[in-house]
């Protein structure tokens, strides 16, 4: 006889949410609907007290001072780091702590990138890239005379695999792929991806700003060189996030930038930097804004990541269900793997307008081109809307969406 499977300790998702103070509000006297986490999730009030206690109860600088609240904040911030490392299961001194994802992707551009390339080494990137792994690429290519070149996707806004390896010639030097796009929510097979560009020597560089919200993510089964994430879209605060780099690497890499905190002794004659992670982290960092990113991550750990992935694929079947039922909604990204993002397009109606409408119906939904043109290039659409979703939304908001979109659609027609 079969063991019987492990229960799933059933999850009360109502209970859930009632941890997230801000989606009590109203806004245009309607219940707020919040559809909008791609571009930042809200709070859970634990993630907001652990920030106002630190400010209340600990507030002092970091690694600096020896008295008891420098000890105190030292320890809640090396705290943070260790958290956030073992939940993407990484050593925690292979993880500098950084302002974002933005942030995190520039250090491998400028320390990393910038002494290595030269003429002849390409970047390959994908079309369904961010500003923030295009951009600082470009920035280096102009630097070193390096190339960059991108691999495309197919219509339904998945990656071409086969044109991604046929692309990754022996000139190509490093490889900068999203892990979840933030505009079609396609989930990219990165850990394949990443063994293929291994195969060939190619150093990989995996975005990791839209999986972290949505799917447990073991950086060391990835086998990528370096992951970015960002903490604002994983219930942290704004301002928080990581760059996680083989040891190797930051070992051999010269800081970004420089001041306090990254040395070890400074002279006029010369400076001894740190050790990293904090040879990459000059300056007062955002000490409080990482304590709340630890507890973030107690948070999602405490309701198990799986689960998380579990919910939302649920409330992403609901909610691509009811908009394939409205007329003229055409759905951009089709990808079989998807996280909880949606892009859409209404016939006749532009993107900017129906979003405007929605916010007047209670429903926040982003509208634009979500930094990444090109993306738009390819579908041949300047913007779109995305209804983006977290575990803490409900089925009863996706009916509310649609009854709004069908209401706006009418005005719009
Ligand atoms: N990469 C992706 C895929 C994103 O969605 C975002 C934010 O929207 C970023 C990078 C930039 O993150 P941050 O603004 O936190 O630096």
């Amino acid at each position: 006889m079969n063991a019987p499977a492990p229960a799933v300790p059933a999850i009360d998702w109502a209970r859930v949410r009632e941890d997230f103070p801000l989606l009590r509000r109203t806004v245009h006297g309607k219940p707020l609907v919040y559809f909008d986490s791609a571009n930042t999730g809200q709070k859970p009030a634990a993630v907001i007290e652990a920030t106002d206690a630190f400010y209340r109860e600990h507030n002092a600088n970091v690694s600096r001072a020896v008295h008891a609240l420098g000890s105190e904040a030292t320890e809640a911030y090396e705290g943070a780091r260790r958290k956030l490392a073992a939940h993407v299961n990484v050593r925690a001194d292979e993880l500098v702590l950084t302002s974002g994802t933005t942030f995190a992707i520039n250090l491998v551009a400028y320390s990393w990138a910038l002494p290595r390339l030269g003429p002849g080494d390409a970047i390959l990137l994908t079309r369904m890239e961010h500003h923030a792994n295009i951009v600082p690429w470009q920035l280096v290519a102009a630097r070193t005379g390096a190339e960059v070149r991108v691999v495309d996707i197919t219509p339904e806004g998945a990656l071409d695999l086969d044109a991604l390896q046929a692309a990754m010639t022996p000139d190509v030097k490093l490889l900068g792929v999203v892990h979840v796009s933030n505009v079609l929510g396609t989930v990219n097979p990165v850990r394949e991806i990443c063994r293929m560009a291994r195969k060939r020597g190619i150093a990989t560089l995996v975005d990791g700003s839209q999986a972290l919200p949505h799917m447990p993510v073991d950086v060391a089964a990835i086998g990528c060189d370096f992951y970015a994430l960002t903490g604002h879209k994983m219930c942290g605060p704004t301002g928080t996030g990581a760059l996680w780099a083989r040891r190797e690497h930051l070992e051999a890499m010269p800081p970004f930038l420089g001041g306090g905190e990254m040395i070890r002794e400074v002279s006029f004659e010369g400076t001894v930097f740190n050790d990293p992670p904090h040879r990459f982290e000059a300056g007062t960092p955002n000490i409080a804004g990482h304590v709340g990113l630890g507890t973030a991550v107690d948070y999602l750990d405490g309701i198990g990541m799986a689960a998380i992935a579990a919910r939302e694929a649920e409330l992403l079947a609901h909610l691509q269900e009811e908009m394939r039922r409205v007329d003229g909604l055409r759905i951009i990204g089709t990808a079989p793997d998807k996280a909880a993002v949606v892009s859409f397009l209404v016939e006749g109606a532009h993107a900017h307008d129906l979003a405007t409408l929605l916010d007047l119906e209670g429903v926040a939904v982003r509208s634009g081109h979500h930094c990444a043109h090109p993306l738009m290039d390819f579908f041949g659409v300047p913007a779109t809307c995305r209804a983006s979703l977290a575990f803490y939304n409900t089925h009863a908001e996706i009916e509310a969406f649609i009854a709004a979109l069908q209401k706006v659609r009418k005005l719009l027609a």
